[in-house]
């Protein structure tokens, strides 16, 4: 595509080429604000146009590309070298331009930028950075970046990129080392880690400076995330499940996205031709929370799949799983169990387990109560004790998974999805 195709054009190639990025959330943020007259933006969420990819991720913010040319040739992306895509380019004025005029009409609540690699890793970092900080220097923009960041480039850019943006990621790609060197030949692990672990380390000096002065710089203050690809190679879900808490861990990542992987157009022979079903990046997702939000070990989430192929089950969520496979630890008393037990009972989501908590200090739970509280108390009863319910030898039954798990016909929508 020519430099002087509208910039209508370029952005229609831009936008669906930045569609396959999953990690666009923009939660976690500090507050920043124009109200009051100065700068302009928001961080914060009032009049924002939420807008939603066709396949149902969200793009409140600009998603888009600075460019779709790239040197590298990951197998498993549209915009590699060998692909035979329609290619475009934006510069970093333009991209300025695009962001505040679709801000100044609400369409966004920010700005999501990454890039194919042109030129060199630097080159390409070098224009991303520029970006940010015309919109943060020159513009006074207040509203959310999210840039992505590239491992290959100088690690003094990457801290640029830090000054200027809210989050910064860079995507780990594949589930495992062997994966990554056979479906992205150019990338490497440990450049990835070594950049994660910069990133890291400007955000906790970030952090520890502005406790002691407020004026010290922000440094992403929304923190760094990644993305890893489900479906493209053969890593389990139980390998997944231990990538992700291995970067939680080492890296204090905020998020990890999994994004099921898409056949493309003119896709390499290395790759599936079929993508996983979607189902299959729900329970990802669903593990994720278990670790993050109800106290779950790594090693406690894997338990949930199957122990020879590594699967987390499709027709059931993993906390159910868990709790199938270790039905030694329920019933669960509603009325005396510690948190951390009712957190484990299927069916109980971290809001009802606080309520439960604060309705049992004053009355005796009934079945009744906790029914009020879930959506599924048939999911439920086998697991819990209530004043009036105890199940009897319930969680010795063969066919207690098929009591428990969801209809088929809800289980069908969810392997359409
Ligand atoms: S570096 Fe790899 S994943 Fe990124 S745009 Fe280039 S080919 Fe695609």
């Amino acid at each position: 595509m020519s430099a002087q195709s509208s910039i209508l054009d370029r952005l229609g190639i831009l936008a669906d080429a930045a569609k396959y990025d999953a990690s666009c959330a923009s939660s976690g943020t500090a507050k920043k604000s124009s109200v009051g007259g100065k700068g302009i933006g928001s961080t914060e969420g009032m009049g924002i146009c939420h807008a939603y990819a066709p396949d149902g991720r969200c793009i409140s913010l600009l998603k888009i590309l600075l460019t779709n040319h790239c040197i590298f040739d990951c197998h498993y992306c549209i915009n590699r070298k060998s692909s035979n895509v329609v290619r475009a380019r934006f510069t970093p004025q333009e991209v300025v331009d695009l962001t505040l005029s679709f801000y100044r009409r609400n369409y966004i609540e920010g700005l999501f930028l990454s890039s194919g690699i042109v030129k060199s890793s630097n080159h390409t970092m070098e224009q991303l950075v520029e970006v940010a900080r015309i919109l943060r220097e020159e513009h006074d923009f207040r509203g959310y970046i999210h840039l992505k960041t590239i491992p290959e480039a100088d690690p003094e850019l990457l801290a640029q990129a830090g000054l200027y943006a809210d989050r910064v990621s860079i995507n780990v790609e594949l589930p495992t080392d062997a994966g990554l060197k056979r479906l992205a030949p150019d990338k490497s692990a440990p450049q990835i880690a070594g950049a994660m672990a910069g990133l890291k380390r400007e955000i906790v000096e970030a952090k520890d400076a502005r406790k002691r002065f407020r004026s010290a710089p922000q440094f992403a203050p929304a923190g760094q995330s990644t993305q890893m690809i489900v479906g493209a190679d053969a890593a389990s879900d139980a390998d997944i499940v231990g990538k992700a808490s291995t970067l939680y861990g080492k890296f204090g990542l905020r998020r990890v996205y999994y994004s099921a992987f898409s056949p493309i157009p003119d896709a390499s022979a290395v790759l599936p031709l079929k993508r996983p079903p979607l189902i299959r990046e729900h329970r990802l997702y669903q593990s994720d929370w278990l670790m993050r939000f109800y106290g779950y070990t790594t090693a406690e989430v894997q338990q949930a799949a199957d122990p020879v192929s590594g699967m987390l089950p499709v027709d059931i969520d993993p906390k159910l799983a868990w709790a199938l496979a270790f039905r030694d630890r329920f019933p669960v008393d509603l009325n005396r169990a510690p948190r951390e037990m009712l957190l484990r009972v299927p069916g109980l989501g971290v809001r009802a387990v606080n309520a439960l908590i604060a309705a049992r200090r004053h009355r005796t739970l009934r079945l009744d109560d906790v029914a009020r509280l879930t959506v599924s108390i048939a999911k439920l009863r086998p697991f819990v004790v209530t004043a009036d319910w105890r199940p009897t030898l319930l969680a010795d039954r063969a066919d207690l998974r098929t009591m428990v798990a969801p209809p088929r016909s809800e289980q069908l929508e969810l392997f359409a999805a």
